[in-house]
């Protein structure tokens, strides 16, 4: 049994080589860019009006101006303004020359042709070319995530596609003769799948790809063809279930057969403890335990930062600081335990919580709280930092 910073290490230490794919700007959302985006204009191009005004300089003190064109948003200026001239513009439309300043329509007059000031105005109303990003500029540095902010700023420099990570494909394989897919009648001793469910909403939550390979009976060679059919496609596996001490636990065995290093088999987690991980040429395996909060929470811990490098995302946990609302104790602290809290108003309270079946408790707790090996209490009051989730 290891601790759980070791297994960290372990999983941080397997080199991970992402592809790169060019794609449509909008099916980049979500994904993590693969390269730089360097602006290759100026952002304005050109000095703008940033109101519905009058254009004319702002050294001329005249006590009416000329309107002498109206410029759209989108037209070039026609006229080069003189001494008692103003163009009347619209916002988002190029500056004439002789202008350097935009006054807004609402504190002005117009009557035969000529715009009167009613009101003086201290702002210059004009973005000013290059003033947001100039040519040359780094944009956006690879390994960003692309949300609908970078989206807009790689669409404003004129860019139709970009360089991202691959999606990994992700297998996941239930196994329990037990199991049965929700939808389907539940007979005695039976109880429905919801790893698979909770699992493949993690995956996809991130922006990875599902291949979902259904419920393998406790049997040998139907969990063995399964893996084995997952290993000509897909970039990670996960099994739940069927990992630890039972006799019709196969899973470990299996992976050895197939040939998989194994790194870990046990970590010292609660919920978790029989957590599987090896290797096999460019596939990774994590094998969950079957309960069903901890399947969720090792995928959180262990299989979350991992499927992120894989995406070329270098992930770090949100952690929320609060106090505890009430005492936490525990009898047996071998093991790093990982709680479902609630956070609220800058206060921790524990969830009702009765183990790692118990998937009610994690329906109504939005973070994790950390209670390291050794440590058998947390008081009320003191300070903690609990993960979001
Ligand atoms: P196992 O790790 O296979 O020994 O399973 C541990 C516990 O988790 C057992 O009570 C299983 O019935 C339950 N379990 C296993 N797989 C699932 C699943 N896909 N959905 C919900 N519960 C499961
Ligand atoms: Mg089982």
């Amino acid at each position: 049994m290891i601790q759980v910073e070791d297994a960290e290490k372990i999983l941080n230490k397997i080199e991970i080589k992402p592809a790169i794919e060019e794609v449509p700007l909008l099916e980049a959302l979500g994904r993590v860019l693969a390269g730089d985006v360097v602006s290759k204009i100026d952002m304005p191009p050109f000095d703008k009006s940033a109101m519905d005004g009058f254009a004319f300089s702002s050294s001329d003190k005249s006590p009416a101006y000329k309107i002498v064109e109206t410029i759209a948003a989108g037209d070039i200026p026609q006229k080069e303004l003189k001494k008692g001239e103003c163009a009347k513009i619209m916002t988002g439309a190029m500056l004439p020359k002789g202008a350097d300043r935009v006054i807004k329509r609402e504190i002005t007059a117009e009557e035969d042709g000529f715009m009167t000031i009613l009101e003086e105005e201290k702002t210059l109303n004009v973005c000013h070319k290059g003033e947001d990003v100039k040519t040359g500029d780094l944009i956006l540095s690879s390994g960003a995530l692309i949300r609908p902010q970078e989206t807009a700023i790689i669409a404003s420099m004129g860019r139709a596609a970009v360089p991202v990570y691959k999606k990994p494909l992700v297998g996941i394989l239930t196994t329990g003769s037990e199991i049965v897919e929700p939808g389907g009648e539940l007979r005695q001793g039976q109880i429905y799948n919801s790893n698979a469910y909770s699992l493949t909403a993690q995956v996809r939550h991130m922006g990875a790809a599902v291949e979902y390979g259904g419920i393998a009976l406790d049997d040998k060679t139907g969990i063995k063809e399964q893996v084995s059919r997952f290993f000509e496609k897909v970039d990670m596996v996960i099994i739940s279930g069927g990992v630890s001490m039972g006799d019709f636990d196969f899973v470990p065995g299996i992976l050895e057969e197939l040939g998989v290093k194994l790194y870990f088999q046990k970590i010292a987690i609660k919920p978790g403890k029989p957590t599987v991980f090896g290797t096999k040429d460019e596939t990774v395996f994590f094998g969950l335990p079957g309960n069903p909060v901890s399947t969720f929470v090792v995928f959180e811990i262990f299989v979350k930062p991992f499927l992120y490098r894989m995406m070329g995302f270098s992930y770090e946990p949100f952690f929320i600081e609060a106090m505890m609302k009430q005492d936490y104790k525990r009898k047996k602290s071998a093991r790093t335990a990982f709680l479902p809290v609630m956070y609220r108003d800058g206060f921790v309270e524990t969830v009702e919580y009765h183990g790692s079946a118990h998937l009610y408790a994690l329906s109504q707790a939005n973070a994790l709280l950390k209670v390291p090996a050794g440590q058998d209490r947390v008081l009320k009051g003191s300070t903690v930092y609990v993960r979001q989730v």
